[in-house]
C-alpha cells in the first residue's frame, strides 16, 4: 500500500494559515460579515479591476472560508478549492457549471444515491443525458463515451459496498477525449487515504460533513482541482448562492487540524473489526477494501494508503433481526453519515432506502439485513465488545428460528 504523503499531517494543522488578525490570534477568526466597506469609488475602481485581493460581498467569498478553501486545495494538492454549504451544493453546482444542454455524462454505479439521481434523473430536464456504468469496468465505461461526453463521474471508495475507482484507469479514457473532465467524490478516502488529483482526476469533491469535519457537527462540501476550473465553479457558486457560512468554516479548520491522526485510526481500527466480523459466524459476507475477500482490496492496495473508516456487512437474519440487532449497539449510535469522531451504525433497508419495496432494494442490491457501519475513534475494544455482544444475540435468535422451523 503507498505511504500517505508525509506532509499532510502538517498541511492538516497549518495550511491555509489565517492572516494575522488585530489580536495575534493563533486560530483563524470567523469573519461574521456579510458586506465589506470601501473607503473610496477608487477602492472601488481598484476592486472590479482586480488590482486588489479582498473581498467584496459574502455570497462572492469570506476570508474564514477562504483560509479553509486555502487548507482544503493543499491537502488535495489542487490549484484551487471552492467550499459549499454540503456535499450535494459542491456536487450540483460543480455539474451544472460543467455541463450544458446536449452533453453527456457517465456516471459509475453505487455513486452516493442523491448524486445519481440528480444526474439521471434532473440534469435530463436541461437536456444532458446519462449512461451508469457498473463499477469497476472500464471497458464498459469506455464504450459509453460519445462525443458529447463532457464528464465522467465516479466515485472511490463508494457507499454502501466499497468498491474502489481504478482513477488511473479511467483518467487514462479520459486523454483519449480531450473535451471529457473526470469528476472524483472522494468523500469516503479523504486526501489522507486517496490522491485523485495525482492520479489524474480534473476535480475532487468531498462531503466535507463526513470526515474532513470529522465531528458530525457541520455541513459542508467542496470542490478542489485546477485553479481555472474552479473559478468557472466559484463564479457558478456566486449565481446559485449555495456557500458556507463562516461559523461552519471554522469548526471545518478546526476539524481538519486533526484529520489526518483520526483517518490513521479510523484506518486500523475499520481493519481490525472487518477481520473480527468476517470470522464471525452470524455474519454472512463483509465488504471492506482492506479484506482480501473485497472485490477491489488488490487495487484499493496498490492505489490507496488506508482503506477508511466504512465497513458495510449482510447479517445471517431478517429484516427485523438486524432491526433488533442494531436497536442492542450500546456503543454505535443508530444514525446516517459517517467520518465523525463517533461510530455510528445503519442499516440501508431501513436508512437511506427506507421508501423502496424489498423488491425494488433487490433489484438494486440492497439487502435487507445489509449493515453499514461507520467506526469512530473510540477504542477498538470497545468498538469490538459493543458488536461481539450483539452479534452473539443474531447467532441465539437464528439458532432458535431454525430450531422452531424444524419443529413446525
Ligand atoms: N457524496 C457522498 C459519497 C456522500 O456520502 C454524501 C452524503 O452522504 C454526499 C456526497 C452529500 O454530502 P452532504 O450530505 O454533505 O450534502
Amino acid at each position: 500500500m503507498p505511504a500517505a504523503p508525509r506532509d499532510l499531517s502538517t498541511a492538516c494543522v497549518r495550511a491555509g494559515q489565517p492572516r494575522q488578525d488585530a489580536y495575534d490570534a493563533v486560530t483563524t477568526p470567523i469573519s461574521c460579515t456579510s458586506t465589506y466597506a470601501f473607503g473610496s469609488s477608487a477602492e472601488l475602481r481598484d476592486h472590479f479591476e482586480g488590482r486588489t485581493n479582498r473581498e467584496e460581498y459574502g455570497r462572492y467569498g469570506n476570508p474564514t472560508v477562504r483560509a479553509a478553501e486555502e487548507k482544503l486545495a493543499a491537502l488535495d494538492g489542487g490549484g484551487d478549492a471552492c467550499l459549499f454549504a454540503s456535499g450535494m451544493a459542491a456536487v450540483t453546482t460543480t455539474l451544472f457549471a460543467l455541463l450544458k444542454k446536449g452533453d453527456h455524462v457517465v456516471l459509475t454505479s453505487d455513486c452516493y444515491r442523491r448524486t445519481r439521481s440528480f444526474v439521471q434523473n434532473f440534469l435530463a430536464r436541461y437536456g444532458v443525458e446519462a449512461s451508469l456504468v457498473p463499477a469497476g469496468d472500464l471497458a464498459a465505461l469506455e464504450a459509453e463515451v460519445r462525443p458529447e461526453t463532457r464528464v465522467i463521474v465516479t466515485e472511490s471508495p463508494t457507499n454502501p459496498y466499497l468498491r474502489v475507482a481504478d482513477i488511473e484507469g479511467i483518467a487514462a479514457i479520459k486523454k483519449k477525449f480531450p473535451k471529457v473532465k473526470v469528476l472524483v467524490d472522494s468523500t469516503f478516502a479523504t486526501p489522507i487515504n486517496q490522491r485523485p488529483l495525482e492520479q489524474g482526476a480534473d476535480l475532487v469533491i468531498h462531503s466535507a460533513t463526513k470526515y474532513l469535519g470529522g465531528h458530525n457537527d457541520l455541513l459542508a462540501g467542496v470542490v478542489t482541482g485546477d485553479a481555472g476550473l474552479v473559478s468557472v465553479v466559484r463564479d457558478l457558486r456566486g449565481v446559485l448562492g449555495g456557500v458556507l457560512d463562516p461559523h461552519a468554516a471554522y469548526l471545518l479548520i478546526r476539524g481538519i487540524k486533526t484529520l489526518a491522526l483520526r483517518v490513521e485510526r479510523q484506518n486500523r481500527t475499520a481493519l481490525a473489526v472487518a477481520q473480527f466480523l468476517e470470522a464471525h459466524p452470524a455474519v454472512e459476507r463483509v465488504f471492506y477494501p482492506g479484506l482480501p475477500s473485497h472485490p477491489d482490496h488488490e487495487l484499493a492496495s496498490k492505489t490507496m494508503s488506508g482503506f477508511g473508516g466504512v465497513i458495510s456487512f449482510v447479517l445471517r437474519t431478517s429484516l427485523e433481526g438486524t432491526a433488533r440487532a442494531l436497536d442492542a449497539c450500546q456503543l454505535a449510535t443508530v444514525a446516517p453519515s459517517l467520518g465523525g469522531v463517533e461510530t455510528l451504525i445503519e442499516q440501508p433497508a431501513l436508512m437511506s432506502f427506507y421508501e423502496l419495496t424489498p423488491q425494488e432494494r433487490a433489484a438494486i442490491g440492497i439487502r435487507e439485513s445489509l449493515v453499514r457501519l461507520a467506526v469512530g475513534i473510540e477504542d477498538e475494544k470497545d468498538i469490538v465488545a459493543d458488536l461481539e455482544r450483539v452479534l452473539a444475540t443474531v447467532s441465539q435468535a437464528t439458532k432458535k428460528e431454525v430450531f422452531d422451523a424444524a419443529l413446525s
